[in-house]
């Protein structure tokens, strides 16, 4: 089976160099030229080239936009086989899936939304998780290749359903990070042990992934972007996309959102200072300097 890919960044250039790792003939593209260096599959000098006669093509891309650009309009749609699917495992909005479904199936080929979940340590490690949109034969055909790159695949429903079920857990998550950012400064003010904190709420009712993995302050958690500059983690940019498209989802379902509200507030307060490349856990410094200051310890 033939794969084409498109988007080769943070998530993307590891997902296809794991399933490229799994015997899989994989050609990919991007529009940035470091990308197409660092590329660990080889690669086209276009979309097309990348999609031509392809039986899958998978798209890794930060919105929608991008999809439709990359997938659209450069031509890569057109030079799929006949009958190819295309899996988007971008997080965008839900009408975009639903946009873009259409606009392949149109085409006679097929289409399955599959954004994931796991960071860029998940896409590294093979261990993300999947979460589907679309008909039950479109995610047989694409099961091998999703097993590839993750652990997990959930097949959530129809078309759009895995971008509405993505949207939802980055809710989650973002708010899980504000409080814990706000637990971490308030605990280092009362004189508590970070790493006491950290062993007693990952075995008590504060749990979260963001806890046990992305704690804002550096030398707790080894893994977090917090002990590096906040650099190589889930960019403020992005997180502020996927709030934005949760805000976007209440507003059309009369529904009032004030925690997601005031993070994505937060989230615009880092991009406005020109930190939106940084980790979101970054936010703490919006409101705690020293705590701020003792990221990067473990360095
Ligand atoms: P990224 O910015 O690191 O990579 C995106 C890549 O797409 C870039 O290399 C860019 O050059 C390329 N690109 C953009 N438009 C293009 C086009 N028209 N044609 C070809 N290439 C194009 O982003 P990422 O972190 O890899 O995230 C990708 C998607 O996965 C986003 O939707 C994001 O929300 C989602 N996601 C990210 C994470 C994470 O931790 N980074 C986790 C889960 C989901």
């Amino acid at each position: 089976m033939r794969v084409g890919w498109i988007g080769l960044g943070a998530m993307g250039g590891p997902m296809a160099g794991n399933l490229a790792a799994a015997g899989h003939d994989v050609l990919a593209y991007d529009l940035s030229a470091r990308a197409l260096s660092e590329s660990p599959v080889p690669v086209a000098d276009s979309a097309a080239a990348a999609a031509a006669d392809a039986d899958v093509l998978v798209t890794m891309l930060p919105k929608g936009e991008h999809v439709r650009s990359a997938l659209v309009e450069s031509g890569a749609l057109a030079a799929l086989s006949p009958q190819a699917l295309v899996i988007d495992s971008s997080t965008i909005a839900v009408a975009d899936a639903e946009d873009l479904a259409a606009l392949v199936t149109e085409t006679g080929r097929r289409f399955i939304d599959a954004p994931v979940s796991g960071g860029v340590a998940g896409a590294q490690a093979g261990t993300l998780t999947f979460m589907v949109g679309g008909a039950d034969a479109d995610l047989d055909l694409a099961r091998g290749l999703l097993d590839a790159m993750g652990s997990r695949t959930f097949h959530v429903g129809a078309t759009g359903s895995g971008q509405a079920a993505k949207m939802l857990n980055n809710l989650m998550l973002a708010v899980n990070m504000a409080s814990t950012c706000e637990a971490a400064s308030l605990g280092a003010r009362l004189g508590v042990d970070p790493a006491t904190l950290v062993e007693i709420a990952a075995v008590s009712t504060g749990d979260s992934w963001a806890l046990r993995n992305y704690y804002p302050v550096g030398g707790v958690v080894p893994s977090a972007p917090s002990n590096r500059d906040f650099r190589d983690g889930f960019a403020a940019t992005l997180m502020r996309k996927d709030l934005g498209l949760a805000l976007d989802a209440a507003e059309t379902v009369g529904l009032d959102l004030p925690a997601t509200a005031h993070v994505a507030q937060r989230m615009d307060a880092m991009i406005t200072d020109g930190d939106g490349g940084m980790d979101f856990s970054a936010m703490i410094r919006l409101f705690d300097a020293p705590a701020a200051a003792t990221a990067g310890g473990t360095r």
